[in-house]
């Protein structure tokens, strides 16, 4: 597979602006830096943060097991999966396969990049439908998108689609595994070797509880990384961003302890809300929310939101006819949860 010829022409020929810290990386402290322009005085944060994020990567690299080069980080994944769009799709002229119900994001990158988006919907059980989207690929069709778990359906795809995708589609797969801590499949970045079109999107969104300091990865072979990494912004992930994640994955024990939990708690949410009449529908969840049809979607958002809980209604999405979706909260939160949606009239 070659992946250089999947690269727009632009990009390929693009010569990636150098900051001053890309040119002087011998990072010392007794060094005197008169090169970027910055203010002199120490605030601890008047120099320009590590445009290569070296030692927010180290930690990262050794905690997902892969290589430095195999690894990018963004301003959240949204950065990341933006890099994407314009590293591989002519705008007005390439298209991506999406598959929803899923994560909103994709469509809207697609259209600010003015890129087509062909939908092939999941399958009644929310699997891709492989046949379906195979036959949908043309000679433009760039990028396919699994978003597995998938949001908001919170369901993994079966690894043997996704592996019959990754072997047939001939252009980029994102595997947006945002949800995969709280998962029983495994993460697809173990294959990366073995598929070289596959980049699998994670973040510190979810699980890791850091949604506020925007932090997202890439995954990918060495060659999808380099093209991605000389495109971003040169200072894309700021210097509070690298500290508070450094100093969060210093004690992944906090982050694993939080993860059970969420997970025992799912489970007791799940069965509440399997004895409740107005909830017509429980689907399975390998994510830190569940979906539910009700029987009137808009009217029971409302009644929620007048007892000050907030849900999503997705009822609008392909396949999610009055479906809500709940995160899964701390168990204090569940409890009032499930005590209001028992009240219900
Ligand atoms: C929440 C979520 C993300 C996270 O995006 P960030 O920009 O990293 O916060 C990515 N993908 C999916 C499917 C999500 O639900």
């Amino acid at each position: 597979m070659n992946i250089q010829k999947l690269i727009r022409p632009n990009i390929l020929k693009l010569k990636p602006y150098a900051s001053a810290r890309d040119e002087f990386k011998d990072f010392k402290k007794s060094m005197t830096f008169l090169d970027a322009n910055e203010n002199p005085f120490e605030t601890g944060l008047n120099r320009y943060p590590d445009p290569q994020q070296l030692a927010l990567k180290l930690q990262l690299s050794s905690i997902k097991g892969c290589n430095l080069n195999q690894l990018l980080l963004g301003n959240g994944s949204d950065e990341v999966l933006d890099l994407i769009f314009r590293t591989f799709c002519e705008p007005g002229k390439d298209n991506v396969i999406l598959l929803p119900p899923t994560y909103g994001m994709y469509e809207v990158l697609a259209d600010l990049n003015n890129i087509e988006a062909i939908k092939i919907p999941l399958t009644s059980d929310f699997q891709p439908n492989v046949t379906d989207i195979l036959e949908a690929v043309n000679s433009h069709s760039k990028i396919l998108f699994l978003c597995s778990p998938n949001n908001p359906t919170a369901n993994s795809f079966e690894a043997k689609s996704v592996e019959e995708l990754l072997q047939k589609f001939k252009g980029i797969v994102v595997i947006d595994e945002a949800y995969i801590d709280f998962s029983e499949s495994e993460s697809w970045r173990s294959r990366l070797a073995e598929f070289p079109n596959l980049i699998v999107i994670q973040t510190l969104s979810k699980a890791y509880g850091l949604a506020g300091i925007r932090l997202g990865m890439g995954m990918a072979s060495p060659e999808i990384i380099q093209v991605l990494n000389s495109i971003k912004p040169p200072y894309n992930v700021n210097q509070l961003t690298q500290q508070k994640a450094l100093n969060k994955l210093e004690n992944l024990e906090v982050i694993t302890n939080q993860i059970q939990l969420i997970k025992n708690e799912r489970i007791r949410v799940l069965s509440a809300f399997k004895k409740m009449n107005f909830i017509t529908k429980c689907f399975p969840s390998d994510a830190n929310f569940i979906l539910v049809q009700v029987d009137d979607a808009n009217r029971r958002y409302q009644q929620l939101i007048e007892k000050e809980i907030v849900v999503r209604n997705r009822s609008k999405e392909p396949l999610c006819d009055n479906c809500l979706r709940f995160t899964i909260g701390t168990p204090d939160e569940n409890t009032k949860l499930i005590t209001v949606l028992n009240f219900l009239k």
